[in-house]
């Protein structure tokens, strides 16, 4: 049955990809303040060291480690 193999081989690697954008989001992200750009929030993330900007309210849901 070559379609049910190809239907586990497609979740298995749905699953892989699932798992990787976890581990991406363990940032810790803490405010700080004195970095403030007019409206835009600085946060800074105490797992990896990251920092990012938010316009919106809350820190950001994503790490920015892969972007620096
Ligand atoms: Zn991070």
């Amino acid at each position: 049955m070559p379609i049910v193999l190809g239907l586990l081989i497609a979740f298995g690697i749905v699953y892989l990809f699932t798992r990787k954008g976890a581990a991406t989001r363990n940032c810790r992200w803490r405010k700080d303040a004195l970095g403030d750009k007019g409206s835009l929030r600085k946060y800074r993330c105490a797992a990896c060291g990251a920092e990012a900007f938010t316009a919106s309210k809350g820190p950001p849901d994503t790490c920015k480690k892969a972007l620096s």
